[in-house]
């Protein structure tokens, strides 16, 4: 009935659990290796911030070139559908001519690879019977977060291209050499979404993100990058946006009762890129790393399909009721003592000013701190049942105020930069 159906009777579900399976005894070893991950492990090197990446650190030295600007409508997306004119046009994808109304599966593979072997990745394209822009879906950017995996099978299946404005490119697993390590990184330990818009001459990263970047993203009118929490940590399902950008508000009105939470994007994430070369672009989080989690997926793909149906590019798909408060500020509660972290609250919890949100019992002297909620709010992320060290981050709290970004306001006077020390999202 439906090519994807074929597409994915080909990688059955069971086999991703095997693979999955498979690949955890090798993830744990390499979490245990990594000095900069700041995961349960006590680590022994210690020369370094715990809470940095080797990521950023190498990221930072390297140069990224602003990408080029993509050549889109002019008009705002929440009239694209409106304002697209004309019958729907082929549209070309990695070589390929996509006809209106017809779905294919391509691949893309990148132009460096590590083992000197090919390995593609598919590339699910949808091009709708009616003129409209083209939405873009992206995860497993970190291969081992495997919740929008799911979600991208799921709505790009949903979609029938006879009916559909526009068009949706799928990529369900961008780091397809993490995914099959099951691995967050790069096999050199890079972390991907570092590195967009990349650079074609820079390290194997960042010509992978170009590569990427250039033949995929520039197709995009808007972008949905799905993640996941990182770390053995897990988040409520977010849209985490810049809510200075209009367009960027205008797709995150669209998901329904998801919980949005601004957030400006750090360099090299191909949501930073994408919105820099013109492409509005939000990340859905939605869950923690390593597992499928059902709940999590239908609430992603239930937001995704609202928002196609809010754009116009789909009409018949369900709707989703109230919108969920913003909250233009968040804050990561952090442990100030080592110790085997419980946690008192679920992810969505509210809580108020004081709130215990968790304990920390240190194993050895039996000595108990707890971790109060320094404001009220809402638990939008936190961390499972572990063992952690001082410093670790351990609650998410969105914190619901009135005061709205400024369009021009400096990148990082809303946003705690918090969010991005410590790699625990995108
Ligand atoms: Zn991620």
């Amino acid at each position: 009935m439906h090519a994807f159906n074929l597409i994915w009777a080909m990688f059955p579900f069971r086999a991703l659990i095997m693979l999955l399976a498979l690949a955890s005894p090798v993830m744990a070893g390499e979490v245990a290796a990594d000095a900069d991950d700041m995961g349960p492990q006590l680590l022994e090197d210690t020369t370094e911030d715990a809470d940095s990446r080797s990521g950023d650190i190498v990221a930072a030295a390297e140069d990224l070139p602003d990408p080029a600007p993509v050549d889109r409508p002019a008009v705002p997306l929440a009239d694209a559908v409106n304002a697209a004119a004309g019958p729907e046009e082929s549209i070309e994808v990695l070589g390929a001519e996509v006809l209106p109304g017809t779905s294919q599966r391509l691949s893309w593979s990148a132009t460096e690879l590590f083992e000197g072997v090919p390995v593609s990745t598919p590339v699910l394209v949808v091009n709708g019977a009616l003129p409209g822009p083209t939405l873009c879906l992206t995860a497993a950017v970190h291969g081992d977060e495997l919740n929008g995996i799911e979600m991208v099978r799921r709505v790009m299946h949903d979609l029938e291209p006879a009916k559909v404005s526009g068009a949706v490119i799928g990529i369900p697993i961008v780091n397809v050499q993490g995914f099959r390590r099951g691995s967050r990184y790069l096999p050199d330990r890079r972390d991907l979404n570092r590195y967009f818009p990349g650079n074609p001459n820079g390290s194997a990263a960042s010509r992978i993100a170009h590569s990427f970047f250039t033949n995929v993203i520039a197709q995009c009118d808007a972008l949905i990058d799905l993640h996941t929490g990182s770390f053995e940590r897990a988040n409520l399902p977010q849209i985490r946006a810049d809510l200075r950008d209009p367009d960027v508000i205008t797709l995150t009105q669209g998901f329904g009762s998801m919980v949005i939470l601004h957030s400006t994007p750090a360099a090299g994430t191909l949501r930073y890129a994408a919105t820099r070369a013109g492409i509005p672009a939000v990340t859905l989080e939605a869950g923690g790393p390593s597992q499928l989690e059902l709940n999590e997926v239908k609430l992603g793909v239930k937001g995704i399909e609202t928002l196609v149906n809010t754009l116009g590019m789909v009409r018949k798909m369900r709707l989703w009721g109230q919108p969920e408060p913003v909250y233009y500020r968040s804050s990561w509660v952090r442990a100030d003592n080592g110790g085997i972290l419980l946690g008192n609250v679920s992810l969505g919890s509210t809580v108020r000013k004081g709130d215990l949100l968790g304990t920390i019992t240190d194993p050895m002297n039996n000595a108990r701190t707890e971790l109060r909620s320094p404001y009220s709010g809402r638990v939008i992320g936190m961390a499972r049942n572990q063992v952690v060290m001082p410093g670790f981050a351990a609650f998410h709290v969105g914190i619901q105020t009135d005061e709205a970004p400024v369009e021009d306001a400096p990148a990082d006077t809303m946003s705690s930069s918090d969010d991005y020390v410590d790699g625990m999202s995108e």
